[in-house]
């Protein structure tokens, strides 16, 4: 019998999950959570004690480093994050099912390009009549990291920076459905390594991640910081873990615009910021407020920038297939929650599910509801854009406000009247505030300021970086070493 050969195994198997219905892609022959085209990653251990263990091996090297060393090792980094952005933003795509290649390789670009080294550690001195005291930026110990499905390298990359940067060893529990790209991601970060004099393997991750290793991670004595990227639940658990720890957790980013805008530029920046990666990043704008006055103009201008507009009857259909009902096993209640098989899916593969043909050239879908749509209300992660109506500036506000979720993660504004513009971000209250912009501006990209994929607002370290996973140690020096 001739032998199958494995691509055809691997045809074979992507048909059965296909009809299993499964969006993530088959095992790859190219690559696995533990190979890359053959290639063993270094880091991947099929035990969390055991990459805990070896994540303090590498806390202990980067201990015994200088700055200078620990900053070579971030430059190697970023060197490597640029040149094999594309396999991970291919990789990205392919295993999740989730996003666009090309956004994805412009977020690796923008983790290596603006993503703070050890410049962001810095110290403070207080000096007068009683001496010097000195406050210091010092490591936490062993980080344990939990990272998304969503922007799942471009966080491993992002949190490993900035954590050796403050001096900690890392260890990941990732996301279980982007597994294979997120282990790359870690293999990326000790080549990285090795490649500028430091060890072998400096941050570690699991094989198979799960609940149950996400839970020895949270119980770990080692383990003196959790940091946590994801929706929720996850944010939930990690908080209550009786660990310090940060939590990244959900948005529902709203957009007001109001009839001082420049409405052709806010139709395009809404569209080109609700698409970017197929609205997966946590920032992107999920539903729009829109003057009664200009609300068809706007529409227009998003009708120019690649949005397909929808009825309401084809949104209620819409919403069918892209909810669907979760019943709680505790309390027995059902509710809507997002199907994953749409989320970061492309425009015209959602149409196509309720029957409407398009090409590819539709980047998102846009339709006129109500308040209480649950487009409005649900976090959604796909470039589905719901406007709604409002008369002026203090429904605007109400309604965004409400429709924020009490979340204080990001909103956003097109507008020229600068007192609507600063009431509007002191009611939010959001971590970031973006104003006439794309969403992604508020993380750097093409607006001022470094970046981060991992924005802690629950826990209130905000854009983080270097320094926010760090303790500050003082160390004091009574009645010397003033120099005046
Ligand atoms: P998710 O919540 O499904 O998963 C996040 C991570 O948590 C994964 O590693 C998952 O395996 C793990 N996890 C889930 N439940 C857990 C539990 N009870 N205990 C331990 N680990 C658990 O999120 P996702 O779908 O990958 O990402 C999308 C969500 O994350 C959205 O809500 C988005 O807004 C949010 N997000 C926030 C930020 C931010 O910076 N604030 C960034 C990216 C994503």
């Amino acid at each position: 019998m001739a032998e199958i050969s494995r691509a055809e195994i691997e045809k074979i198997v992507k048909q059965v999950v296909g009809a299993l219905g499964n969006t993530a892609a088959a095992p790859s022959a190219e690559y696995s959570s533990t190979e890359y085209q053959g290639r063993k990653l270094v880091g991947i251990y099929s035990d969390m004690n055991d990459a805990i263990a070896a994540a303090n091996e590498g806390y202990k090297a980067v201990r015994a480093m200088s700055v200078e060393k620990r900053e070579q090792i971030i430059t190697a980094i970023r060197e490597l994050t640029r040149k094999e952005a594309p396999i991970m933003a291919e990789m990205g795509v392919k295993e999740t099912g989730m996003g666009k290649v090309e956004h994805k390789r412009l977020k690796h670009l923008l983790v290596a390009d603006k993503t703070p080294g050890t410049e962001d550690i810095v110290s403070e001195a207080k000096t007068g009549d009683n001496g010097l005291t000195l406050v210091e930026m010092a490591p936490f110990g062993v980080v344990g990291a939990i990272t998304p499905s969503t922007n799942p390298s471009e966080t491993v990359i992002c949190n490993s920076m900035g954590m050796i940067a403050a001096g900690n060893g890392v260890v990941f529990n990732p996301h279980p459905g982007a597994i294979c790209v997120s282990n790359y991601a870690v293999d990326l970060v000790n080549r990285a390594s090795l490649m500028a004099g430091g060890p072998k393997v400096l941050v570690t991750s699991m094989d198979k991640p799960t609940l149950d290793s996400a839970k020895i991670m949270q119980t770990h004595p080692l383990i003196r910081l959790l940091v946590c990227t994801g929706g929720p639940g996850v944010v939930r658990s990690v908080l209550s873990s009786g660990k310090k720890a940060i939590g990244a957790g959900a948005g529902n980013p709203p957009v007001i615009v109001d009839d001082t805008a420049d409405i052709a530029k806010a139709g395009k920046d809404i569209i080109d910021g609700c698409t970017f990666d197929n609205n997966l990043p946590c920032i992107a704008e999920k539903e729009v407020f829109a003057f009664n006055n200009i609300k068809d103009r706007l529409i227009s201008e998003m009708l120019k920038n690649g949005a397909y507009l929808i009825s309401a009857a084809q949104a209620d259909a819409l919403a069918q297939v892209v909810l669907v009902d979760v019943t709680d096993k505790k309390t027995g209640k059902t509710k809507k929650t997002i199907n994953r098989k749409c989320v970061g899916r492309d425009a015209a593969v959602l149409l196509d599910m309720i029957g409407v043909k398009v090409g590819n050239d539709v980047r998102c879908i846009i339709c006129e509801t109500d308040f209480n749509h649950l487009f409005v209300q649900e976090e959604l992660m796909m470039p589905i854009l719901p406007i709604v109506g409002v008369s002026d500036i203090d429904e605007a506000i109400d309604l965004a406000v409400k429709a924020e979720h009490g979340n204080r993660h990001t909103a956003h504004m097109h507008s020229k009247n600068i007192d609507n513009l600063s009431r509007f971000a002191a009611a939010v209250e959001t971590t970031i505030f973006v104003k006439n912009a794309p969403s992604y501006a508020g993380i750097g990209f093409g607006g001022e300021g470094h970046t981060t994929f991992t924005i802690a607002g629950p826990t209130g370290e905000g854009i983080t970086s270097a320094r926010s996973f760090t303790r500050k140690r003082r160390c004091v020096m009574a009645d010397s070493f003033r120099i005046i």
